[in-house]
């Protein structure tokens, strides 16, 4: 396949990636040497970044980043690109093809991943904290973490994938359909939630927060209603919406203890609930609430994502439109204005274009 070689040829040897290299607070832009893909490996040009809460903790080298990662490492995990090139023995992508990926790389050999549960295995590494992330003009990663975007989807919205992947779960594993739905964390995987759920059939989505900014985005993705938690109660909203036992469905995206509990004290007997967001520390949880009023509590995180991108795809082009998630677009030169704004409260997704 000689075209495959003359575009690689047209790679550079060296690229930008945003780093952690040492064990304190920030994050440094440097030049790092551009992976060359081994077999079964593909070379990806990183087109968009999205900034995640997981980047935030990193660059403040707080606790939980102390533990989940080890510099030198370049960070971020929310990405789409191009393939740049391929490695012997890939088949199924093409220089030029749109992709994005999963952010965990699984090892293959575990009895999960040998049978075919990859998104179980406990020794995958993560991009951007175990192995070398997608802030970078280039990615190196293996063929069975890629995916096949569709490339009329805008590619700012491609690279919130990992999030709206997750959003999307939730609206598959629930019954939606005339649900009283009720959101903690008006953050950009709250509202991106919110905004499915009422795609969905939801009969009310409630999104409950402290920061006007957060709310003010779920109203503008179609929210029905919004609590400002440091004047309101859910049981007031409750009231107004007639929701006498409490809500169908909880979903914590906040990751805050304070959130959690909230939750638990308005979900109706035989109601579920769904973690998306991720508490970096211990929480006190009220077990005689899940127990007493027989509560399901499900565990959603970002793995085994390709059946939830093939349906958000589809609602995507006929019909959905999250853009307005997307509330600012840097170019990477400005990264530290787009880590200090999501630090402030900013609580859209910022796009970092490696472009420019
Ligand atoms: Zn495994």
């Amino acid at each position: 396949m000689p075209h495959i070689y003359a575009h690689r040829s047209a790679v550079p040897k060296t690229m930008r990636a945003l780093a952690k290299i040492d064990p304190v607070p920030g994050l440094k832009l440097i030049e790092a040497l551009v992976p060359v893909p081994g077999p079964g490996e593909v070379l990806v040009r990183v087109k968009k970044t999205a900034l995640s809460y997981a980047a935030l903790h990193i660059d403040r080298w707080d606790a939980w980043a102390q533990r989940a990662i080890r510099p030198p490492v370049i960070v971020g995990h929310e990405f789409a690109g191009l393939v740049a090139s391929i490695g012997p023995g890939v088949a199924d992508f093409h220089p030029g093809e749109t992709v994005v990926a999963e952010p965990h790389v699984a090892c293959g050999t575990c009895r999960h991943c040998l049978s075919g549960r990859r998104h179980l295995c406990r020794d995958a590494r993560r991009l951007g904290q175990t192995q070398d992330g997608v802030f970078a003009d280039y990615v190196c990663l293996p063929q069975g973490c890629l995916w096949h975007a569709d490339p009329r989807v805008p590619i700012d919205v491609l690279a919130c994938f990992i999030p709206l992947g997750q959003a999307v779960r939730v609206a598959r594993r629930f019954d939606l359909l005339g649900a009283n739905v009720l959101v903690t964390g008006a953050n950009a995987l709250g509202c991106m939630t919110a905004a499915i759920a009422h795609h969905a059939g939801a009969r009310s989505v409630v999104v409950a927060d402290a920061n006007p900014a957060g709310l003010a985005l779920a109203r503008s993705l179609g929210t029905t209603h919004t609590v400002d938690t440091r004047s309101q109660t859910l049981d007031l909203v409750c009231r107004e919406l007639g929701i006498g036992e409490g809500f169908d469905l909880g979903v914590e995206a906040a990751g805050l203890p304070a959130a959690l509990g909230d939750l638990l004290a308005h979900l109706r007997p035989g109601g579920q609930l769904a973690l998306l967001g991720a508490e970096t520390g211990e929480v006190a949880v009220d077990v005689h609430a899940i127990l007493s009023n027989q509560l399901t509590v499900a565990g959603i995180d970002d793995r085994n994502s390709a059946s939830d991108w093939e349906r958000l795809t589809q609602v995507l082009r006929h019909g959905l439109d999250l853009g307005a998630v997307i509330t600012h677009r840097l170019p990477v030169g400005r990264f530290r204005e787009a880590f200090d704004r999501i630090a402030a409260g900013e609580p859209g997704k910022i796009i970092l274009d490696w472009d420019c």
